[in-house]
């Protein structure tokens, strides 16, 4: 079988030559998983940008990319991917940072960093700051796509134990991070993802606001309660049949919130 590489000249990154051997599986576009999952490629180098793009792309993976941290971030705010793919090196924001700033607002996406070092250090740390794995340079195409899919599994096990939930027409999926009501996908940002699944993990149950500021900005977050305020007005924006009368995110007077 012959596959379409780019004619790139990185020496970070393997050529096909170099003697891999080749599984066609791991490029077939019919990969169950990748063509519902949106890969984000945080790699300042253009050129291995590009490679990490096509060799996604032909995988069948949706792809975004960035040349820094802070371009990712904005990327990951806009259309939250469900795999980020981090070289370490980065011009500013390192790809720790990045890797550190993403999973505290998701759990349950995949996050792989990407090193030239193939010293334990920056892999303890990466995987310290939440990287489900690691891939050194050089890599083939083939070592890159199977690693994102396993760890796509392993991350679809996780997520099937919590599994979807759901409230009235509202449905929240775990495993693809969509969310839908009735049967029109809702676009939510990861913010308000995390505080809808938040709501949705304790139904009937009434939640403080500290208690979902933790549950949504982490519990080292100390800003004011207004902000969780604004997020639940954007949910019920997005979810209740009439905002001004919520059924499902209900104000608990001087307490915090409902949901039911
Ligand atoms: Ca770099």
């Amino acid at each position: 079988m012959s596959l379409p590489v780019p004619c790139l000249p990185e020496p970070c990154l393997l050529p096909m030559s170099f003697g891999l051997r080749r599984n066609p599986r791991a490029f077939s576009p019919t990969e169950p998983m990748a063509a519902d999952y949106g890969v984000l490629v945080v790699e300042d180098e253009p050129g291995a940008r590009k490679y990490l793009r096509i060799t996604l792309q032909k995988a069948g993976f949706k792809v975004q990319e960035a040349g820094s941290g802070e371009e990712a971030l904005d990327l990951f705010e806009q259309h939250p991917p469900q795999v980020a793919l981090l070289d370490i090196g980065l011009p500013g924001m390192d790809g720790f940072e990045v890797c550190q700033w993403m999973r505290q607002r998701r759990e349950n996406m995949a996050i792989l960093m990407i090193t030239g070092r193939a010293d334990d250090s920056d892999k303890v740390s990466g995987l310290d700051l939440g990287a489900d794995d690691y891939l050194v340079k050089p890599f083939g195409p083939e070592v890159l796509v199977a690693r994102i899919n396993a760890v796509l599994r392993r991350c679809s096990r996780q997520n099937h134990t919590s599994g979807v939930l759901t409230l009235g027409d509202i449905r929240m999926e775990f495993h693809t991070l969509k969310v839908f009501k009735g049967e029109k996908e809702i676009d939510l940002t990861p913010r308000e993802f995390a505080l809808l699944a938040a709501f949705l993990k304790h139904p009937a149950e009434v939640l403080t606001r500290d208690r979902l500021r933790r549950e949504v900005w982490g519990a080292n977050h100390f800003g004011s309660t207004k902000a969780l305020d604004v997020f639940v007005c954007k949910l019920r924006e997005k979810l209740e049949d009439d905002p001004t009368h919520p059924t499902h995110f209900k104000t608990e007077w001087g307490v915090g919130y409902i949901c039911g």
